[in-house]
């Protein structure tokens, strides 16, 4: 749990019967050492979901994009491109492999990488003779980057794509799920996300070497010798049984889940329809999860900031957050390079993430959009 100081949180697991089924199932099977038919058959039904070939469940979402990284063979010496509104973990993970990550800016409709500036930036890099090693996209609270515009951009350059579906398991982009962009793709099954195993990730590809090698690494690097037989340096990465089994169960709920967060976020639109100076991330995309519904408020159009409503719904034990504080801005990544338009400052700075989870019940959500409403009516 998040923790219990707010009577609703913003994104709560959402688990139940199904869940407990499939977890004693998976215990009373014998298979409680980490790896066993339920890791492969989780694999299976996720790579079938998102229509990619191969899937390498593991242990966090962050694993996954540290082996993907590794995958495509990030190290030292190398740039990867990040966008700079996204959790610490997508810029993380370009560290542990030794590469540097450059923080590019982001569109301030979807707070996604924003494809003018990384055009500008690698074709700077390029005249620079910095080594690109990839572009990391983010499609941030489940709204897909647009790479309809990204794809051809890395096409051009020769860079490989990487992207963080983190947050957008079920989310789609001109039909395409998430996931199955570029050479390799994260997810994550933490606590707060779409679907959880309380903790665990994915990596998927469509390039079986970059699978096995990611597999391999995730498993102490352990060569196949009756003795311990290890070449290189490996990670214990792997997701266990158990865990693996509460995803299959959280899987066959997905679509019931985001269809709990859409109607949720269609629920905040219509209150939020007529107030000047606030508009939702991400717009009316009808192809996204909805994993946060998160509004930007103009202060001066509105005459009140974010954070006043903020504070109102606080009071009420209603739990909100800012939009995630961009990396160029966190002291761990003072100094990076950056490409910048100011748009990630401006969202840090008035956008706000609403309670979303499809576990709030019924009077739950009449609450907190009455609270909403209160605080609008003050205003207004
Ligand atoms: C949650 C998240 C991650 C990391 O996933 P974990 O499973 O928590 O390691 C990476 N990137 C983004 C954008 C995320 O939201």
């Amino acid at each position: 749990m998040i923790g219990n100081r707010h009577a609703v949180l913003l994104s709560a697991p959402d688990v139940g019967h199904l869940e407990q089924e499939y977890v004693m199932a998976a215990l009373r099977s014998g298979w409680v050492a980490p790896l066993g038919p339920e890791v492969d058959a989780f694999e299976r039904e996720i790579a079938d979901r998102v229509g990619v070939p191969h899937a390498v469940a593991l242990s966090s979402g962050t694993a996954a994009l540290h082996l993907a990284l590794l995958g495509i063979g990030a190290g030292p010496g190398d740039a990867v491109v990040v966008p700079t509104l996204t959790f610490v973990a997508t810029a993380n993970a370009v560290a542990y492999t030794g590469a540097t990550p450059v923080f590019a800016d982001c569109d301030p409709a979807t707070g996604n990488l924003d494809p003018a500036l990384l055009s500008g930036l690698l074709a700077a890099l390029s005249a620079e003779g910095v080594p690109v090693r990839a572009v990391l996209t983010v499609d941030l609270y489940g709204f897909c980057a647009d790479y309809e515009r990204i794809l051809p951009i890395c096409d051009h350059y020769g860079v490989p794509l990487v992207e963080d579906a983190a947050e957008a398991l079920g989310s789609r982009h001109h039909g395409r799920p998430a996931g199955s962009y570029g050479a390799a793709a994260a997810l994550s099954f933490n606590g707060n996300k779409i679907m959880t195993t309380s903790g665990g990730g994915m990596l998927l590809t469509a390039d079986p070497g970059l699978a096995v090698r990611a597999r391999h690494l995730a498993t102490q690097a352990r060569l196949p010798a009756e003795h311990y037989e290890h070449a290189e340096i490996g990670y214990n990465y792997r997701l266990s049984n158990l865990l693996a089994a509460l995803g299959r169960a959280q899987l066959r709920r997905l679509d019931e889940m985001i269809e709990r967060r859409r109607a949720l976020r269609d629920a905040y639109a219509k209150i939020l329809a007529h107030v000047e100076g606030v508009r939702l991330l991400g717009g009316d995309d009808p192809a996204a999860n909805c994993w946060l519904t998160s509004i930007v408020v103009d202060p001066e159009r509105a005459g009140w900031r974010a954070r006043d409503l903020a504070a109102h719904l606080a009071e009420r034990k209603v739990e909100t957050r800012p939009l995630f504080k961009p990396m160029h801005l966190q002291p761990v990544f003072a100094g990076a390079r950056t490409a910048l338009s100011g748009a990630a400052e401006l969202l840090f700075r008035d956008g706000l993430s609403l309670p979303s989870g499809s576990a709030l019940g019924d009077s739950q959500i009449r609450r907190i959009l009455d609270d909403v409403t209160e605080f609008l009516e003050g205003r207004g």
